[in-house]
C-alpha cells in the first residue's frame, strides 16, 4: 500500500478483437499482480467489456496515464498463450495485414474469448459425487428432494457426467448442481473427453524397403527445423511413415501436431491413431462444441495431450513440448481460410516449425506446386513413396471422347457399359461430378437464355429433379418459369448434369445396385458422412456418386472403377491455379480405384481428349505435370516464382468500389517492382446483391509487395467509408474469384 505517495500505474498493451491495426494500452491498477504477455484480461472498450490478450507489459504509452482506461481484471494468473504462440500470432497479423486482435480471435477457442465464460471454461464441466461422501446418508438433502434426486443419480454413475447430460434428465440442473457443490457433496471434474486415450492393439507393420529408406533419409530422431515433402499416392504408406516417427516422438515425451484438411477425414484418422498408440489425443475441429474445443485446447497446453489432431485453426494450439508437425494432404485448399483472416494453415505451420526448431512433414499424393518448388530448390527434403503397399498396381486411365456422343443425364454409352461390367463383376464403382444439384443451369435451346440469379452474375442451379432453382453463391431460390422470358419458347431444358441427375440416371440404368450420393446437400453432418462411408466399407453401397467429398483419403478396398465427368472447364479457366487444382483432383480421384488386389480402371469423359494437359498428367504422372506447369509459372512470374495479393472491394454500386481502389492506386506510393493489375470487375461481378471490384498485385520480391500492402491498407483504413464500401486483403490468394 502506498501512503500518499502514489507509484505510477504500470501500463500493459492489449490486443482486443476489433478491426484496429494496433493493440491498445491500459492501466494496470493492481500493481502486485504478476502479469506476462499471453495472459487474458477483461478490459473496457467503448461501452463494452471484452476479453483481450496482453501482448506487452510495462510499456511506455504515448498517452498520458489519465487518458488510459484500466484493466478490469486479470483472467489468467498464468499466461494462457506461450511467447511462441503470441509471436506466431503477431507474425500472422503482419504477414496477412490483419488486425492483431482479430488474429487472436481466430487462434483462441470461442469460449475462451467471452467475458461470461472466459474463466468458466477453465473449470471442468462434468460432475461426480465428492470424494469420501457416504452416499446412503445425506441429512443435508432431506429438504431438497430435487438435489437429492440428482445426487442419487450421479452416485449411480461411475464416470463423471457432463452438465449437459444432467440437464437432459433434470430440470434446472445447473442451479441444483451449484447448490450441491456449495454443500460439498458433488465436485466438478474433467469430463474425461478432453482427450481420448489410445490403446495400441496391433503391432505396427514392418516398414517396406521404400518406407525404411525414406525414414533413413529423414532420420527417426533428427531434431531441428527440417521441412520435408512426403510424396506418395494414397495407399503408398505415408501414414505409416508418420506413425513410425510419431512413435519416436512419443517415446521421447514430445507432443505432435497433426493437421488434416477436413472434418470428414478426422474420424477415421482418430480411430487409426487410437488403435496404434497408447497416447492421449486431443481433437480440434469446428464440429466440436465450444466446451469440447476449449477443453481439448487446455489439455494441449497443460501437456496432457500427446497428440493434437485438428483442422486449420488447430495450427495455433499452444503445445509446450512440441516435437513434430505433420500436415496431411498438404495440398488441400481447405487449409486456406477464405474470409476474415485469410491465412494458409500450411504456411503458418511452416513458420511455427521454424520458430520452434522442429521437423515438419508435408504429406500428399499431389504436393502443391509451391511445396514442390521448395523441394526443387532443396529448401525442403523430398522423399517419395512411388509404390502402393501390398503390390496394388496403378489404375489404367481411359479417356472417353464425348464430342459426338449423346449423353444420358451426363453419362455416355461407353461409360455406362464400363460401369455395368464392373458392377456385374462384383466391384464397387464411383462417379465423380464436381457439381451439386440436378443441373448447373436451366435454359432455352432456342435462344440460349439461362435462368440467372437476381442477386448474382451466375446461373441458378436446378434442384429437385427440375422443380426448384437455387443459387450456390447467395442461397436465393426461385421456381422455374413456365416459358423462356427471352423468346417465349415453352420448352426449357436442364443444361449439364450435377450429382442428383447423375444419381438418377445411374439408378435408372442399374436399379439392382444400392447407390449413395455424397455432396453437401446429401450429407450435411459429419456423423452422416461417417455412417454412409461405413456402408461403403461394408460393401453394401455399390454405386457412389459425389463431389470433392469423395476425392479425399478414403480407402475402399473393393472400389474397382472410377469415372470422372465434367472436368473440361478446368482446362480453360482464367485462374492461374485451375490446372494445378484439376491435376490434383484427377490424381486423387484416380487414386481411389483399385486399392485391393485387383487393378482399378479410371474413365475420364472429355471433349478434349488430345489436350496436352491430359497427355502429360495421364501418361507421365503428377511429377511430370508439376515440372511442366512450374516452367509456365516461372515464365509468367506467378507463384511460387512471384508473389500475389488480391485487394477486394464491394459495394451497392460498382462505381463506388471501383473508384475507391482506383484512388488508392493513384495516391499511395507503389513500391518499385510491384505491378498493379486493375482495379477491374471481379470475375463474378455481382454476388449476393453486392458489386465487386478487385485489384491484383504482383511482385518478384516479397518485401516490396508487403511494403505496398502496408501502405495500401493504411490508406484504405483512412479513406474508405465502411458503411458504403467493404474491402479486404488476401495475401497469397488461392483463388482469384
Ligand atoms: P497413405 O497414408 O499413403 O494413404 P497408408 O499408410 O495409409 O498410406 O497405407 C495404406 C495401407 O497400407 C494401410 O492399410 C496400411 O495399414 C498399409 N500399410 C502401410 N505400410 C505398410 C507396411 N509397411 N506393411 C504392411 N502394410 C502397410
Ligand atoms: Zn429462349
Ligand atoms: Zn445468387
Amino acid at each position: 500500500m502506498s501512503n500518499g505517495h502514489e507509484t505510477p500505474s504500470r501500463i500493459v498493451r492489449v490486443a482486443v478483437p476489433v478491426p484496429l491495426t494496433t493493440a491498445l494500452d491500459y492501466r494496470l491498477n493492481d500493481n502486485d499482480a504478476t502479469v506476462t504477455s499471453g495472459a487474458r484480461v477483461i478490459v473496457p472498450l467503448g461501452g463494452r467489456r471484452i476479453i483481450g490478450v496482453i501482448v506487452e507489459t510495462d510499456v511506455t504509452s504515448p498517452l498520458a496515464p489519465a487518458e488510459l482506461r484500466s484493466v478490469e481484471r486479470l483472467v489468467d494468473p498464468e499466461p494462457l498463450l506461450s511467447p511462441a504462440i503470441v509471436s506466431l500470432i503477431e507474425w500472422c497479423a503482419r504477414y496477412y495485414h490483419h488486425p492483431l486482435g482479430e488474429v487472436f480471435a481466430v487462434a483462441l477457442p470461442a469460449r475462451l474469448r467471452r467475458v461470461d465464460s472466459a474463466t468458466r471454461a477453465d473449470r471442468p464441466d462434468a460432475w461426480q459425487v465428492a470424494e469420501g461422501i457416504d452416499t446412503s446418508n445425506q441429512a443435508a438433502l432431506q429438504n431438497a428432494p430435487k438435489q437429492r434426486a440428482i445426487f442419487d443419480w450421479l452416485a449411480t454413475h461411475k464416470a463423471p457426467t457432463r452438465t449437459a447430460d444432467v440437464g437432459r434428465s433434470f430440470k434446472q440442473a445447473s442451479t441444483h448442481l451449484r447448490a450441491l457443490e456449495n454443500k460439498q457433496l458433488v465436485m466438478r471434474v474433467a469430463a474425461g473427453d478432453d482427450v481420448e486415450i489410445g490403446q495400441a492393439t496391433a503391432e505396427p507393420p514392418r516398414l517396406t524397403a521404400d518406407q525404411q529408406s525414406a525414414l533413413d533419409t529423414l532420420g527417426i530422431e533428427s531434431t531441428g527445423f527440417r521441412p520435408t515433402v512426403i510424396e506418395g499416392v494414397t495407399g503408398s504408406g505415408k501414414t505409416e511413415l508418420y506413425f513410425a516417427r510419431m512413435a519416436a516422438e512419443l517415446a521421447a515425451g514430445r507432443q505432435i501436431l497433426y493437421l488434416v484438411p477436413e472434418i470428414g477425414l478426422t474420424r477415421q484418422m482418430i480411430d487409426r491413431v487410437l488403435a496404434r498408440f497408447d497416447a492421449r489425443l486431443a481433437v480440434l475441429h469446428s464440429r466440436r462444441t465450444e466446451a469440447e474445443r476449449a477443453a481439448a485446447w487446455r489439455a494441449a497446453i497443460d501437456g496432457r495431450a500427446d497428440i493434437v489432431l485438428g483442422t486449420r485453426s488447430a495450427v495455433f494450439t499452444p503445445m509446450p513440448r512440441l516435437g513434430l508437425i505433420v500436415v496431411d494432404e498438404s495440398h488441400d485448399e481447405s487449409y486456406k481460410q477464405q474470409e476474415g483472416l485469410r491465412y494458409h494453415a500450411r504456411d503458418v505451420a511452416a513458420k511455427r516449425a521454424r520458430d520452434a526448431a522442429v521437423p515438419i512433414w508435408f504429406g500428399s499424393a499431389t504436393p502443391a506446386l509451391t511445396t514442390w518448388q521448395h523441394a526443387r530448390d532443396k529448401r525442403y527434403t523430398h522423399v517419395s513413396l512411388r509404390q502402393r503397399t501390398g503390390g496394388a498396381r496403378p489404375p489404367s486411365i481411359e479417356r472417353i471422347d464425348i464430342r459426338s456422343r449423346p449423353l444420358d443425364g451426363g453419362l455416355s454409352a461407353p461409360l455406362l457399359s464400363h460401369l455395368g461390367e464392373h458392377l456385374e463383376a462384383g466391384g464397387q464403382v464411383m462417379v465423380f461430378v464436381n457439381r451439386r444439384g440436378f443441373a448447373p443451369a436451366l435454359g432455352c435451346h432456342a435462344c440460349g437464355w439461362t435462368m440467372p440469379c437476381d442477386h448474382c452474375d451466375a446461373p441458378m442451379t436446378l434442384y429437385k429433379h427440375g422443380r426448384t432453382l437455387r443459387c450456390h453463391h447467395c442461397g436465393a431460390s426461385a421456381a422455374p418459369p413456365a416459358s423462356c422470358p427471352a423468346c417465349g419458347n415453352s420448352k426449357l431444358v436442364a443444361f449439364g448434369a450435377g450429382t442428383q441427375r447423375v444419381a438418377d440416371t445411374l439408378a435408372k440404368h442399374f436399379p439392382a445396385y444400392p447407390l449413395a450420393r455424397f455432396d453437401r446437400d446429401a450429407v450435411a453432418a459429419a456423423g452422416e458422412l461417417d455412417a454412409q462411408l461405413a456402408a461403403v466399407a461394408r460393401g453394401e453401397t455399390r454405386i457412389l456418386v459425389g463431389t470433392q467429398m469423395l476425392a479425399k483419403g478414403h480407402d475402399f478396398a473393393n472400389l474397382t472403377g472410377v469415372a470422372v465427368i465434367g472436368v473440361d472447364g478446368g482446362l480453360f479457366s482464367s485462374d492461374y491455379r485451375a490446372r494445378e487444382q484439376l491435376a490434383q483432383m484427377l490424381t486423387q480421384v484416380a487414386g481411389r480405384a483399385g486399392r485391393g488386389a485387383t487393378p482399378g480402371a479410371v474413365w475420364l469423359q472429355t471433349r478434349h481428349p488430345d489436350h496436352p494437359f491430359f497427355d502429360t498428367l495421364l501418361t507421365s504422372g503428377y511429377p511430370a505435370f508439376a515440372e511442366a506447369e512450374l516452367a509456365e509459372r516461372h515464365a509468367a512470374g506467378l507463384p511460387p516464382f512471384g508473389w500475389l495479393a488480391l485487394v477486394r472491394a464491394d459495394s451497392r454500386g460498382y462505381a463506388e468500389c471501383d473508384a475507391l481502389l482506383q484512388r488508392a492506386t493513384e495516391q499511395i506510393a507503389v513500391t518499385t517492382g510491384v505491378e498493379c493489375w486493375g482495379p477491374a470487375p471481379a470475375p463474378m461481378q455481382r454476388r449476393a446483391g453486392r458489386v465487386r471490384s478487385q485489384l491484383l498485385l504482383r511482385a518478384d520480391n516479397r518485401r516490396a509487395l508487403h511494403r505496398t500492402l502496408t501502405e495500401l491498407r493504411q490508406w484504405l483504413i483512412a479513406n474508405a467509408n465502411p458503411n458504403r464500401v467493404r474491402w479486404s486483403l488476401d495475401v497469397d490468394p488461392v483463388n482469384l474469384l
